[in-house]
């Protein structure tokens, strides 16, 4: 084929993304900012099960982390320890990790099956995390606010109905995660109905 043929194509690409950037994205999504794999110097996946996400699961990671802590120090130790002999997982568990003063960090490729420690199937759930221990410590404002922000964001741009987010204490018996503090901002469905407010921004 002749490369004129292909501008058709290439005209219609334009569009749609002049279409796209011209007010049609709501600035809440404009906002989050995904700190790639390469900033917390992750190490290579190994190859994994591979699934199509249709719910939205959060967890805590459980263990302390302050918002004066590092974070990135703290994501590529959970990496260490997940890919070591202990565990033998493919990657981080988690798809994504939203730090205490709420920076959002890219975890495992979203179209693989996370891990668990628990009697769950991960299999279709997004997994979101929130570093730090959820049962010992409130929520920091930054992090609650980044997360209900992150279901947004997954709900839009995977095509998954926001209406499925739950935690992991809502798959297992065998964990109250993700702590207590953050649990109670799922019972009294402030979650659901920020994550509404902001689907539903104009
Ligand atoms: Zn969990």
């Amino acid at each position: 084929m002749r490369s004129s043929n292909y501008w058709p194509l290439i005209t219609m690409l334009c569009m749609a993304m002049a279409c796209s950037s011209s007010g049609k994205i709501q600035s809440w999504m404009r906002d989050v900012s995904i700190i790639p794999r390469s900033e917390w110097k992750a190490n290579d996946p190994i190859p994994y099960l591979r699934h199509e996400p249709v719910r939205i699961t959060v967890h805590h990671e459980g263990t302390k982390l302050l918002v004066t802590d590092d974070a990135v120090r703290k994501i590529k130790g959970i990496q260490t320890w997940g890919m070591g002999k202990d565990r033998n997982w493919a990657d981080v568990p988690y798809h994504f990790f939203i730090a205490p003063d709420g920076k959002i960090y890219e975890g495992r490729n979203i179209n693989t099956v996370g891990e668990t420690n628990t009697e769950y199937n991960p299999k279709g759930h997004l997994l979101i995390c929130c570093l730090g221990n959820l049962n010992e410590v409130e929520v920091p404002e930054a992090q609650l606010a980044s997360l209900v922000k992150m279901i947004a964001y997954c709900s839009r741009t995977y095509k998954i109905p926001y209406e499925t987010v739950a935690t992991h204490r809502d798959y297992s018996k065998q964990t109250t995660c993700p702590g207590k503090y953050l649990y109670s901002y799922f019972e009294n469905g402030y979650i659901k109905q920020e994550v509404r407010k902001l689907l539903e921004q104009k």
